[in-house]
C-alpha cells in the first residue's frame, strides 16, 4: 500500500512511501527497522521532515521518530536536560524560557525535532547546538545497542556532524542531552539583536527579537511549504575572497577562525535578481532569497529545476557554486544533492 509523504515533509511535496511508521520508543523504532531489513527494504528515519526534498516515491519504510520526554536536573552551575528525539525543537525552546532556563533563545522557531538538531548542528543568530549540547544518545540499528556520544565525539562543524558521515544510516538518535549554564551570556551579534543592551537584556527579549526577525523574513511552512535555507552559505579561501571582494566590495563576508571566509548565499542569489522567480509551483521566496518555497502544487522536479537555475546564475556571476543544505531523498535513500542540481 502506498502512503502519501505530504504531511511528513515541510516542503509539502506529494510523494509516496510503501510504509510509514511512527515510533514512540526505541523498541518500536528498532522493530520497524528490523522488519524493513527482513523485507530488504530501504529505511528513512525522519523527525519532522523539515530539511528534506523527496525526489521520487520512496520504495521502503519511513520511520517517524516520536520518542518523547523532557527531564530537567539542576546542578550548581547549570541545568541538565535530557530530551527525547521526537520532541518539537521550538516547543522545547519555549518551555526552557518559561521555566527560567536561558541559553536556547537564539535558536527559537527553527523547524524540526530535537533529535534532528545535532545532525546538522542547527545554528541561528550566532548560536549553534554545539554550544549547549552535552551528549547525544543513539541506538545502533543492527544490534539494538545504545550508545552515548559526548559533544566532542559528535564532531560538530558548520551545519555538520558525525551523523552526516560515519553515523549516517547505522544509528538512530533517541535523545539529546543539553547543558544550559546558569551564568547566562547573551549572544547579540546578529541583525536586530545588536540593538539590545547586553547589560540589561533578558533571555525573553532575545527570544522575542529572534521570533520577530524570523517571522518577518521567513515563510511559514504551513502557508508555503519550504525546508528553510535551501543552500549552504559558501565558505571560500582567503585568496578567493580577496578576488571576489575586489570585484564586489559590498558582498557580506564573515572571516572564520581557520582563515577561510563565509559568504551570505542569500545575498549572492539576490544580486542575480532571483527573488520571486518561479518555475512551475516552486519559487525563490521574495523576502529571503535563500529559501525556495512550494507555492501550492510544486513537484520535486520544479524545485530541482529552480535550484539548478539559481546555482547556474550565481555561478556565472560570482564563480561560486552553491550547494544545497537540504537533503535530497531518492527511491532508496539519500542521493547527492549537488549532482542532482548541477
Ligand atoms: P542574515 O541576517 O540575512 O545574514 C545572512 C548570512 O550572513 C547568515 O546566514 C549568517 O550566516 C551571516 N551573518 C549575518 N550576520 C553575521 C554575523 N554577525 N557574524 C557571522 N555571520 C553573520 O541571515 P538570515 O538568512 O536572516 O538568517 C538569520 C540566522 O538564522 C542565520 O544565522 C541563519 O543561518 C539562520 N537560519 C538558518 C536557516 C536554516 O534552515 N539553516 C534558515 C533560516 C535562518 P550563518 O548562517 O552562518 O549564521
Amino acid at each position: 500500500m502506498n502512503l502519501s509523504l505530504k504531511p511528513w515533509n515541510t516542503f509539502g511535496i506529494d510523494r509516496q512511501a510503501q510504509h510509514i511508521v511512527c515510533a514512540e520508543n526505541t523498541q518500536q523504532l528498532l522493530t520497524a527497522w528490523q522488519s524493513a531489513m527482513r523485507n530488504q527494504q530501504p529505511v528513512l528515519i525522519l523527525g519532522e521532515g523539515s530539511n528534506v526534498l523527496f525526489l521520487e516515491d520512496f520504495s521502503g519504510t519511513v520511520i517517524i521518530n516520536r520518542i518523547k520526554g523532557i527531564d530537567i536536573q539542576e546542578e550548581a552551575d547549570a541545568w541538565l536536560l535530557h530530551v527525547g528525539a521526537g520532541e518539537n525543537w521550538h516547543n522545547l525552546v519555549q518551555l526552557t524560557l518559561e521555566k527560567g532556563l536561558p541559553g536556547l533563545e537564539n535558536l527559537a522557531l527553527i523547524p524540526g525535532c530535537v533529535g534532528s538538531s545535532p545532525i546538522q548542528n542547527i545554528g541561528a543568530y550566532g548560536v549553534e547546538l554545539q554550544r549547549v549540547c552535552n551528549y547525544v544518545d543513539c541506538v545502533e540499528l543492527n544490534s539494538g545497542k545504545p550508545l552515548r556520544l559526548s559533544n566532542e565525539a559528535c564532531r560538530f562543524g558548520y551545519r555538520d556532524s558525525i551523523f552526516k558521515h560515519e553515523y549516517q544510516n547505522r544509528y538512530a538518535i533517541t535523545a539529546v542531552g543539553l547543558r544550559l549554564a546558569k551564568a547566562w551570556q547573551p549572544v547579540l551579534d546578529y541583525g536586530d539583536l545588536t540593538r539590545l543592551d547586553p547589560a540589561s537584556v533578558t533571555p525573553q527579549q532575545v527570544f522575542d527579537t529572534v521570533c520577530k526577525m524570523r517571522t518577518s523574513k521567513l515563510p511559514d511552512p504551513k502557508v508555503n511549504g519550504n525546508a528553510g535555507s535551501f543552500f549552504k552559505n559558501p565558505v571560500i579561501t582567503a585568496e578567493q575572497a580577496s578576488l571576489l571582494l575586489a570585484q564586489f566590495p559590498q558582498a557580506p563576508h564573515y572571516p572564520q577562525q581557520d582563515g577561510s571566509m563565509k559568504l551570505a548565499a542569500g545575498w549572492l542569489i539576490d544580486q542575480c535578481q532571483l527573488k520571486g522567480t518561479t518555475l512551475g509551483g516552486a519559487a525563490v521566496h521574495d523576502l529571503q532569497a535563500l529559501v525556495l518555497i512550494n507555492t501550492g502544487q510544486a513537484t520535486s522536479e520544479d524545485v530541482v529545476r529552480l535550484a539548478h537555475l539559481v546555482r547556474q546564475r550565481v555561478g556565472e556571476k560570482f564563480a561560486i557554486w552553491l550547494e544545497p543544505e537540504v537533503r535530497f531523498i531518492g527511491r532508496a535513500g539519500e542521493v547527492n544533492a549537488v549532482e542532482t542540481i548541477a
